[in-house]
C-alpha cells in the first residue's frame, strides 16, 4: 500500500489543533497548573458531565486511575470479588488488585467479543461486589441482562468506556447506564489529553464515599488538612484539562467520522466468506475504537496470525487479536506477581486464586482468530477501500476452496 495512513501516535490521526493551543496558553499565562488552585479541571469535569447528561464527573490522571477511584468509591472489602472480562486492557484489572479485590474472569460472547451476560450468575458468590463491563472496541455490552443481575444481587456496575466514547445502548450513552462510568483520555482513545481519565456518576448511591476524595488523598479540601480514608493522588493537571476542554468539542465529529468509514468498510467486507465483523447488540451503536472481525479458521489454509503477517507485509497495520491471549495469561496474573512474594490479594486469608489456561475458552480462541484494526477518524474512502482490497487479496490467497462463492 502506497497510501499514508493517519495514526493516533501523532498529529496525522489526532484532532489536536489551534483550539487546544489557545486553551493551554491561557493556563500557562495564568501560572496555575494544579487543579486544586485552578479552574480548568473543574470546568472540564462539568463540561464532560454535561455532555453525558450526568450530574458530575471527576477527572483523573489516567483511565486506570479512574477505574481505581471508582472501586475506592465502592469501598469494597479485601477479598471481595469483581467480575470482569478477560478481553480488555490490563488497566481494568490493575485497580481490582490494588484494592485487594479478586478479578473473576467471565468468558466473552463469541460474536460481540464482550462479556457474556448469560454466564455471569455462574460466577457470582456472596463475595461478588461489582461487575466491571468493558465496552470493547467501542461496541456496547448487552446492558439489560447485566443491570438485571446487578439489581437482583444488589451489586454495583462500573462501565469501562475507555474505548466507547458516545457508544449507545438502546438510546442511552454508555457510562450512564451503570453506577459509574470510567473513561481514558490516553493518546490512543477517541479524544486525548496525552494521559488522563474521567469518572462519571449518575448519583450517590448507598456505597457512600465522595467520589472526588477517592482521587484526592481522602482530603476534603474545604478543611485545612484532613484525610478521611485511604486514597491516592490521581489529579489531572490544568494543562491536561485545557486540552480536554478543546478535545471534548470535537468528540461528536470524531465519532461520526469513525462510524461513517466503519460503515463503508463493513459494506466492502460484506461479501467476504468466513469473515465475521464484531456483532453489535440489538439497539447498540459502536463508536469504533477499532474494527475487529473474526475469521472462520476452517475456511483458510493457514492460521489467522499468518494471514495478518501477510497483511503487514502489504503495508497494512493489522494485529492478530487485541491481546495475544486473555488477560489472565499475562505474567502478572499467571504467576501472581503482585506485592513482594505474597501473591496478595490472589493469595490471602480468603484462600488462593489461580488462573488456569482455558479458563475462558472463547476468549482464548478469540485472540487467535480475530483481526484487529486500529480505527481512526481521519480514514478516507481511499484508506477504507485500500484496506478492503488488501484483505480480499490476502484472504483469497489462503482460501480453502479455490472457487470463491459469494454470501447470499
Ligand atoms: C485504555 C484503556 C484502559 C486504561 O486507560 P489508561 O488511561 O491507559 O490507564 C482501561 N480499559 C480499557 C478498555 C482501555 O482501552
Amino acid at each position: 500500500m502506497k497510501l499514508a495512513f493517519p495514526t493516533h501516535r501523532d498529529r496525522s490521526g489526532r484532532t489536536i489543533g489551534e483550539e487546544e493551543w489557545l486553551e493551554v496558553q491561557e493556563v500557562l499565562r495564568s501560572g496555575t497548573l494544579a487543579y486544586i488552585y485552578g479552574k480548568k479541571v473543574r470546568k472540564f469535569e462539568l463540561a464532560f458531565a454535561e455532555k453525558f447528561g450526568v450530574p458530575y464527573g471527576v477527572a483523573t490522571s489516567s483511565g486506570t486511575a479512574a477505574l481505581h477511584a471508582a472501586l475506592i468509591y465502592l469501598n469494597t472489602e479485601p477479598g471481595d470479588e469483581i467480575i470482569v472480562s478477560p478481553i480488555t486492557d490490563m488497566g481494568t484489572v490493575i485497580p481490582i488488585l490494588y484494592q485487594g479485590n479478586i478479578p473473576v474472569f467471565v468468558d466473552i460472547d463469541e460474536e460481540t467479543f464482550n462479556i457474556d451476560p448469560t454466564l455471569i450468575t455462574n460466577y457470582m458468590t456472596p463475595k461478588t461486589k461489582a461487575i466491571i463491563v468493558t465496552h470493547i472496541f467501542g461496541a456496547p455490552c448487552d446492558m439489560d441482562p447485566i443491570m438485571k443481575i446487578a439489581m437482583e444481587h444488589n451489586i454495583a456496575v462500573i462501565e469501562d468506556c475507555a474505548q466507547a466514547f458516545l457508544a449507545r445502548y438502546k438510546g442511552q450513552i454508555v457510562g450512564t447506564i451503570g453506577d459509574l462510568g470510567c473513561f481514558s483520555l490516553q493518546q490512543s482513545k477517541h479524544i486525548t489529553t496525552g494521559d488522563g481519565g474521567m469518572v462519571i456518576a449518575k448519583k450517590d448511591r448507598q456505597f457512600g464515599r465522595e467520589l472526588r476524595l477517592c482521587a484526592d488523598k481522602g482530603w476534603p479540601r474545604d478543611q485545612w488538612r484532613d484525610h478521611l480514608f485511604l486514597a491516592p493522588n490521581y489529579h489531572m493537571t490544568e494543562l491536561q484539562a485545557a486540552v480536554g476542554l478543546a478535545q471534548l468539542q470535537k468528540l461528536d465529529n470524531v465519532v461520526r467520522d469513525r462510524r461513517k468509514s466503519a460503515r463503508l468498510f463493513s459494506e466492502l467486507l460484506g461479501d467476504e466468506i468466513g469473515v465475521y465483523p464484531q456483532r453489535i447488540v440489538d439497539g447498540g451503536e459502536s463508536s469504533y475504537f477499532s474494527y475487529t472481525f473474526r475469521l472462520d479458521p476452517t475456511m483458510f489454509t493457514v492460521r489467522v496470525s499468518e494471514i495478518v503477517k501477510h497483511m503487514n507485509r502489504e503495508g497494512f497495520e493489522a494485529h492478530c487479536g487485541y491481546l495475544d491471549h486473555p488477560l489472565y495469561g499475562y505474567k502478572m496474573l499467571r504467576d501472581r506477581v503482585t506485592f513482594g512474594k505474597s501473591g496478595f490479594p490472589l493469595v490471602g486469608p480468603w484462600g488462593s486464586y489461580e488462573f488456569q489456561e482455558v479458563l475462558c475458552p472463547i476468549a482464548e480462541r478469540h485472540c487467535r482468530e480475530t483481526i484487529y484494526i486500529v480505527w481512526n477518524e481521519f480514514f478516507t474512502v481511499e484508506h477504507v477501500e485500500a484496506m478492503a482490497d488488501t484483505i480480499t487479496k490476502v484472504l483469497n490467497n489462503y482460501r480453502r476452496n479455490v472457487r470463491v462463492e459469494r454470501k447470499v
